[in-house]
């Protein structure tokens, strides 16, 4: 039976490195940040690594996570977004500053982080209660401008309320009625002003 679940491995990175090249030959791929280093491989390729793999880990005192697959990154989710949702003139609207962008320039944001749903059991009962299939759902993903999904990070909290906003269509619309009203409003207060001093 398949058992989709991933490693995460992290600890002293010079240790983690010496390993790099024995597990690659297996089939982990390595990423790097400068405070973990992590090992992935979906183990129902091969379940023989998979006990020698966790005992080598613990012994050196590396912390061995086990991540369920759908709560990972997928390699598709890109592809699937723009698939289900075709734009006549290819372009998207980023979803936290209303800016429209052509496709080239719009990355697929994760509203809840994938980071976040690796590492803390709060993003994953999230998931959960939202009734998502995985990190990957297509609820879960918005297109943001590459701007903003820098400056989004890994943040959830308000982030997540604006992109819920930000997907509906009527919201850019209030927003831009209301920038209206704001600037009609500034104007006829400085016509009044003005009027008050001559
Ligand atoms: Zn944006």
């Amino acid at each position: 039976m398949e058992k989709p679940i991933l490693y995460r491995v992290s600890g002293r990175k010079d240790i983690l490195m010496r390993y790099r090249g024995e597990f690659a030959k297996e089939g982990y791929s390595l990423t790097e940040n400068t405070y973990t280093v992590r090992f992935e491989k979906p183990v129902y390729k091969a379940y023989t690594a998979e006990d020698r793999f966790i005992r080598k880990f613990r012994k050196k005192k590396c912390k061995v996570e086990k991540i369920p697959l759908r709560y990972t990154r997928n390699t598709t989710y890109r592809r699937a977004y723009f698939k289900a949702h075709p734009s006549p003139d290819g372009k998207y609207r980023c979803v936290y500053c209303g800016g429209r962008f052509p496709k080239k320039d719009i990355t697929i944001d994760h509203l809840i982080p994938v980071n976040a749903a690796e590492r803390s059991w709060v993003a994953r009962d999230r998931i959960k209660r939202l009734g998502y299939s995985s990190v990957n759902d297509m609820d879960n993903l918005v297109p943001a401008c590459r701007y903003c999904n820098s400056r989004k990070g890994t943040h959830m909290g308000l982030w997540l309320m604006r992109g819920r906003l930000g997907r509906k269509p009527w919201f850019w619309k209030v927003v831009k009625v209301g920038r209206f009203a704001m600037m009609v409003f500034v104007m006829f207060m400085i016509f009044y002003a003005f009027d008050l001093y001559i």
